[in-house]
């Protein structure tokens, strides 16, 4: 594996495939937690999708409309063999949110689940649509305490033993609001041997670790396509397929009928029967074109970037005086901070308006996780594949530079 130096000369010649930093040339994005920024490849693939091969999917017979067809199932199947399933098993929706609301509706009306447990430090995405659809359909919605961001597995195994089965357990990878990885795989474990099923809100995780669905222990994944370089308006749902049969669809429509009648319709197979509508078919392409882009750096580079990029961030930010990091073990890109004289939105808003740099600020949609840290608002920097220590060094000039001018 190459230096730190030598990996970071390696990530900022690969800036270069990124238009809006030449653009933008100020620019220093630390809030690619919230949506990552675009390679010319993927803004290509669009442009090239509406300029040569725009159709409608699965309806006409002519020429167009088949290469249409034909450029969105090849990107499922690509979309597919990154996360090591099969194209039957991946679902178009407009992302992490979409996949989520689906599940949690299909699974609740299928009527045959009694409760759905999600930890305390979820995303409004996987916390909200689990407890509003419980609470509609008069099924036991109990969260899971977190002691800091972190979760403990003795929590989970007194949840999952007392709770009213069968249940359905809905959890994330890596927290959007501390960069925490949460021990999903043991957490999958205990929650099958309860009988349970497993969802995996994967949209921080799939950005940074490579993922295997066939050989793992979830049922359902769910992620975006824009924080991992896709366009945005397409996100994946992956589900195992005897339970996608099992299911019922969340939207009616086109497109994912069989046979419709006066008072009975039956519906397509899986993926279909999810797909209700015109899908994006340009984001489909797009997307498969970053997780192209994606595998073609691998992981391996990625992932040791990013961590050489977080320690290197966490040393310089906690010799700060006044700064308090919210960091949790393995904080994986995802830095959240305060300081003590500046509200998390004034400190953002003089990095922007000062340094050029972009840093989330606010609850990061989940209230939950910051009552438990007695917080209302932090600040969040959060790195990608085409930050450089470079960034890193002007986030700290820039935070010091803010603190002078409030002082
Ligand atoms: N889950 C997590 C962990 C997230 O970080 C986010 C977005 O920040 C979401 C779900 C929602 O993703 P989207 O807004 O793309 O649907």
């Amino acid at each position: 594996m190459s230096s730190v130096k030598e990996l970071d000369e390696y990530f900022k010649k690969l800036k270069a495939d990124f238009p809006i930093f030449s653009e933008r040339p100020d620019l220093v994005y630390l809030d690619n937690a919230a949506t990552t920024q675009k390679p010319s490849a993927v803004i290509e693939k669009l442009r090239h999708f509406y300029v040569t091969a725009n159709a409608n999917v699965h309806r006409a017979v002519y020429r167009l409309a088949e290469e249409s067809t034909a450029l969105y199932e090849e990107s499922r199947k690509t979309v597919a063999d990154f996360i090591g399933t099969a194209p039957e098993e991946i679902i178009f929706t407009r992302g992490t949110t979409e996949s989520l609301n689906l599940l949690a509706y299909s699974l609740g009306l299928s009527g045959k689940y009694k409760s759905f447990i999600v930890p305390l430090f979820e995303h409004h995405s996987n916390f909200v649509p689990w407890q509003q659809i419980a609470h509609t359909l008069g099924l036991k919605f109990y969260p899971v305490k977190i002691h800091g961001g972190e979760l403990f597995l003795e929590d989970v195994e007194a949840i999952v033993k007392s709770c009213e089965k069968p249940f359905v357990f809905s959890m994330t990878g890596l927290t959007n609001s501390l960069g925490y990885r949460a021990p999903f795989e043991a957490v999958a474990k205990l929650v099958h041997s309860a009988g349970g099923i497993f969802v995996l809100d994967a949209a921080q995780l799939i950005p940074h670790e490579a993922f295997d669905f066939a050989a793992s222990d979830i049922d359902f994944l769910a992620f975006s396509g824009h924080k991992i370089l896709g366009p945005t308006g397409i996100g994946v749902l992956a589900g195992k397929k005897e339970l996608l049969e099992q299911i019922r669809p969340f939207q009616y429509g086109g497109e994912m009928i069989d046979k419709v009648g006066e008072q009975d319709t039956t519906f397509a197979p899986v993926p279909y029967k999810f797909e209700a509508g015109t899908p994006n078919i340009a984001g489909a392409a797009g997307l498969a074109e970053a997780l192209k882009y994606v595998k073609n750096i691998s992981y391996e580079k990625i992932s040791k970037h990013i961590e050489n990029l977080t320690k290197n961030a966490i040393e310089k930010l906690s010799v700060i005086p006044g700064l308090t990091l919210y960091c949790q073990k393995n904080c994986h890109g995802i830095i959240s901070f305060s300081h003590e004289n500046i509200h998390p939105h004034d400190l953002a808003e003089l990095l922007s308006r000062l340094s050029g740099v972009a840093v989330r600020s606010g609850h990061h949609c989940s209230q939950q996780q910051l009552k438990v840290l007695g917080v209302s608002s932090l600040c969040r920097a959060s790195f990608y594949l085409y930050n450089t220590h470079n960034d890193i060094d002007k986030l700290v000039a820039g935070i010091q530079d803010a603190l002078r001018w409030f002082s």
